[in-house]
């Protein structure tokens, strides 16, 4: 994946050059992705699956997959699966480098014993509220413990007795013993160990204390050999707790966390929690609904990977605040779907048109090119006869001056086929048009004299004896306001869910190939868009269809004055 990288050094990437240079970690590059395993991986994760095993790789360096496994109350099974399935997907390989901070419970155990010992930890009996009351706030210090003090003998049997079972939960815990006036909350005694009578996924329940996220994941990368720990800014307070633990242990590594600002990008939420609460509600299907900001859903959405690590590259990595235009991410798209995408022609509001000196029972097979520059993509036959449907906003009774569709009168080409004429328009009761009624040139089509006659417009078609009738699925973006996680009025994410986020075609007309088309399989429905065979839903002889992304960018403008009135230009 070295043709994803930037052309210049980002500051991590220099921090790690400069690191080789100088030897300061004998060459090595060693790296993780850190999830926890409590829900499904979003775009902000890939930018940092991107960022870690990318500068693994580009270093000849080692990345490992860890799972903070670290509350067995909110992980599950299920969420380790699609997170390895989704780095896998994004197309990075962890080899046998496949870890859990669980897997460590014994040396954190250790740790936490040699910190006793070394009266740099005392187990405290306070309750958990008169914890949180004492802990002090921003502007003021917090208020030592009266266990503070407790001998490293007393704390070393509680923390003993904690392991085996003698406590209820909050009953004690095991704190660090730092600092109670810090000006970093972070360094006034932090939990680090804490009782929890509840079965672990992985552990079961050989385990009644669990090590609190710091510590877990300090020793965990000390122990892995990590050199360059990549986190987000958020931990940026942690770090001195981070270095504080490093200091106090005798550890077979020393490495060091760097923090690079969160990917955030417009319209889209990326917390797990919140998206947890749209599923909770009935308001998505899952986490792999195509209008999920997640890896999954993205997939499921036909995003290719590809598209996902150019924009992951695209965006860079620094220590700034931003949000990402969505016109970004959806440019990556189309320049990918551009490339590999065979082309096809489907019509998702048909209204029918009739060929009436076209032979009733004659059918002609059109050659069309699978893609406009790829010729090795190849050709396919496309059925043609007297009955057709095009779309139905491709003709307009009483058109502006610049409509160069079909009008009353009027000629367009048919795509790789004929120059039609509109003689007469028929209308139902309620007005809608319902039957163009047209007269072919049979002089155009490709291969006879008239084929370079030019008419203004070309517009697509299946013939409707031919044609497979499907679902089709337009999505769009799951809100309609740039930050809908910041609004200034205080008013909940949910407020601006975009109630136009999905609309679905019932019976869309496709062309034959594409009633076969495989589950996954991407196509520029020409004229239209990219739509993808649903992964799920769809089956070659039963195909449904979801549209990636628009051709052309119709958000753009708007995007860019809203985000202008958010001060981001
Ligand atoms: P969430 O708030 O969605 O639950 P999290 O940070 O709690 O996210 P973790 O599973 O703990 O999720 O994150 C794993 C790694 O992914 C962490 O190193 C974290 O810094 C990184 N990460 C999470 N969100 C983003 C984001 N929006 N941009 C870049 N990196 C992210
Ligand atoms: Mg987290």
């Amino acid at each position: 994946m070295s043709d994803d990288a930037p052309a210049g050094l980002d500051f991590i990437r220099q921090i790690i050059a400069d690191d080789n240079a100088s030897g300061k970690h004998d060459g090595r590059v060693v790296t993780r992705f850190p999830p926890e395993p409590n829900g499904f991986l979003h775009i902000g994760h890939a930018k940092s699956v991107c960022l870690n095993f990318g500068v693994a790789e580009e270093n000849n360096g080692r990345c490992f997959l860890r799972f903070d496994d670290t509350n067995p109350l909110k992980e599950d099974q299920d969420f380790v699966d699609a997170i390895e399935a989704d780095v896998r997907w994004l197309g990075y390989d962890w080899e046998d480098r496949l870890t859990h901070a669980s897997d460590y419970y014994e040396d954190l155990y250790n740790c936490a014993v040699q910190l006793i010992e070394a009266g740099k930890a005392y187990v405290d009996s306070q309750t958990p509220d008169e914890i949180r009351a004492t802990r002090g706030t921003l502007t003021e210090p917090g208020q030592n413990s009266p266990h503070r003090e407790r001998p490293a003998a007393e704390s070393l049997d509680l923390f003993q007795r904690m392991r085996a079972g003698e406590f209820a939960d909050g009953e004690l815990v095991l704190r660090a013993k730092i600092n109670m006036a810090s000006p970093n909350i972070n360094l006034r005694d932090p939990i680090i160990f804490r009782i929890r009578h509840a079965a672990h996924q992985r552990t079961g329940d050989k385990w009644c204390i669990y090590p609190m996220y710091d510590f877990a994941h300090t020793i965990s990368d000390a122990l892995e050999g990590i050199t360059h720990s990549l986190c987000t800014l958020e931990f940026e307070d942690h770090r001195p707790l981070y270095d504080w633990i490093l200091d106090q242990l005798t550890l077979p590594h020393r490495p060091r966390q760097i923090e690079f600002s969160r990917l955030n990008v417009a319209y889209m939420i990326t917390s797990k929690r919140r998206l947890a609460e749209l599923i909770d509600i009935g308001q998505v299907g899952g986490w792999d609904d195509p209008r999920m900001p997640t890896i999954a859903g993205l997939r499921r959405r036909g995003y290719p990977a590809a598209a996902l690590r150019d924009f992951c590259s695209r965006v860079g990595v620094t220590k700034k605040d931003h949000l990402i235009e969505m016109a970004l991410l959806e440019t990556c798209v189309r320049e990918n779907l551009n490339e590999d995408a065979p082309r096809a022609m489907a019509v998702l509001d048909p209204v029918k048109l009739v060929l009436t000196n076209y032979p009733a029972d004659q059918v002609e097979m059109m050659t069309a090119a699978n893609h406009p520059q790829r010729g090795e993509l190849g050709e396919r036959e496309v059925p043609f006869g007297r009955e057709l449907w095009i779309e139905r906003d491709d003709f307009m009774e009483d058109p502006p001056k610049k409509f160069f569709r079909l009008k009353p009168g009027g000629e367009v080409r048919l795509r790789n086929a004929y120059i039609i004429r509109c003689d007469e328009v028929v209308k139902g009761e309620d007005g809608n048009v319902t039957e163009l009624r047209c007269t072919y040139d049979a002089d155009t089509r490709s291969g006879l004299p008239g084929a370079s006659r030019k008419v203004k417009g070309t517009i697509h078609w299946v013939s409707a004896a031919h044609a497979v009738s499907a679902p089709v699925r337009l999505y769009d973006r799951l809100f309609t306001v740039p930050r809908p996680d910041m609004d200034k009025s205080g008013r909940d994410f949910k407020d601006f869910l975009n109630p136009e986020s999905l609309q679905e075609m019932p019976a869309a007309k496709l062309e034959p190939v594409l009633g076969d088309a495989a589950a996954g399989a991407v196509y520029q429905f020409e004229r239209t868009g990219y739509f993808v065979a649903d992964s799920q839903d769809s089956q070659p002889g039963a195909p449904v269809f979801n549209r990636v992304v628009t051709l052309r960018d119709t958000w753009a403008k708007l995007e860019q004055a809203a985000l202008q009135e958010l001060g981001n230009a």
